[in-house]
């Protein structure tokens, strides 16, 4: 007899978390087509690729040399008006990703090629199958992976949602930090960032609720003048949105999937949002595979959301009065062991 679903599986989104899903159904021989708009897998970039590497290895992400641009050693986390915290580790403690390599190394390499069509804008879709631009397919199971500004998801407010935006710069590399991050009153709720890159560019940028109405570019400047340090001729410019509210209660809508920043699994404290879809994504993947939407909501109550909450309350608790707030924590962080190399400056 035919079987009434062209696919076990449709994942609509080629980004970390739909790749993730799409890597577990590969390796299970599932029938599952993974769709994006985009022309390009790992383009344009979408993200800085910053990630720990304790959580990489726990949940299972790529560390193959090939796709790490950087290794992050050293960080500094510091306020505008001069308080800061150093942290030196004898050994890497996170991977800044090269991201297009990453996310192609996630579709042809991880787990084998995936099966995906690019070029193909999801209108509308549902749990039995999806409209295209072009074609109707239906699917045992649907997974919505289509990130944070999707005609799929819903609108975030100016309150739950940063702009975010990074300048490539020609910037010789640093040899005291791989890692700076500033917290300040100009980037509500967010930060500004230096990351590694390679040997002559570093990455610099901003992330903050745009709730005082400022551009982003405009925002980075300002901050470029009070710290000339960071500023160079811009090779390259990244921007777009980060969901920064409380992980989402429920990971599933009308029987379809959600993952990755369509439920905010993003930690709210650094706006990483790369582990979180990567892990979701798997889980995604895993119940598609046995246990439907029910497993996929156990272990997001069990084990992904709890992971989120933690860091969304210190986020609340850590940018309630904007800098004080940081520098409070920072002057907590001169009770932490001594075995893990922290110098506190500033004000203290
Ligand atoms: C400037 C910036 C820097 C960042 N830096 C970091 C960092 O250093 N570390 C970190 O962990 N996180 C970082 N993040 C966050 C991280 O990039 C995201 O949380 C993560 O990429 C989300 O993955 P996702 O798979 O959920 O969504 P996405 O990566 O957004 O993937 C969604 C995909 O769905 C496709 N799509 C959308 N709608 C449709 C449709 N209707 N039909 C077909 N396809 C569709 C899109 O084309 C896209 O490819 C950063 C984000 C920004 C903006």
């Amino acid at each position: 007899m035919k079987d009434q679903f062209d696919y076990d599986a449709i994942i609509v989104g080629a980004g970390t978390s739909g790749l993730s899903a799409g890597a577990v159904l590969n390796k299970a021989d599932s029938q599952y087509i993974i769709l994006d708009k985009k022309e390009e897998i790992g383009l344009p970039v979408r993200s800085t690729g910053a990630v720990s590497l304790e959580w990489v290895r726990r949940i299972g992400m790529p560390e193959d040399p090939s796709i790490v641009a950087s290794e992050i050693r050293n960080m500094s986390f510091r306020t505008t008006s001069g308080r800061r915290i150093d942290l030196n580790f004898d050994h890497p403690v996170g991977l800044v990703y090269d991201f297009t390599k990453y996310e192609k190394y996630l579709s042809e390499r991880f787990s084998g090629k995936l099966n995906i069509k690019m070029k193909t804008r999801v209108l509308e879709a549902t749990a039995t199958g999806v409209k295209t631009d072009e074609e109707t397919m239906t699917a045992r199971n649907v997974i919505l992976a289509s990130g944070p500004q999707s005609n799929l998801g819903s609108k975030l407010s100016k309150t739950e949602a940063l702009v975010a935006y990074e300048e490539t710069r020609s910037l010789d590399a640093r040899d005291d930090f791989q890692m700076i991050l500033w917290f300040s009153d100009l980037a509500p709720g967010g930060y500004f960032w230096d990351f590694a890159d390679s040997k002559d560019t570093r990455k610099i940028g901003v992330c903050y609720y745009p709730v005082n109405g400022k551009a982003p570019s405009k925002v980075l400047e300002e901050f470029t003048k009070k710290f000339p340090e960071v500023s160079g001729d811009v090779v390259h410019t990244m921007a777009h949105q980060i969901p920064l509210s409380a992980p989402s209660e429920k990971v599933s809508r009308e029987g379809m999937y959600l993952t990755g920043d369509m439920i905010n699994a993003v930690l709210n404290t650094t706006a990483g949002g790369l582990q979180g879809a990567f892990w979701s994504g798997k889980e995604a993947g895993n119940s598609v595979l046995s246990g439907g939407v029910e497993r996929y909501q156990k272990i997001w109550d069990s084990d992904i959301r709890p992971w989120l909450l933690k860091h969304h309350e210190l986020h609340g608790k850590i940018h309630k009065n904007g800098e004080k707030s940081v520098g409070k924590y920072i002057r907590l962080a001169k009770l932490m062991p001594k075995s893990l190399q922290i110098k506190v400056f500033g004000g203290l």
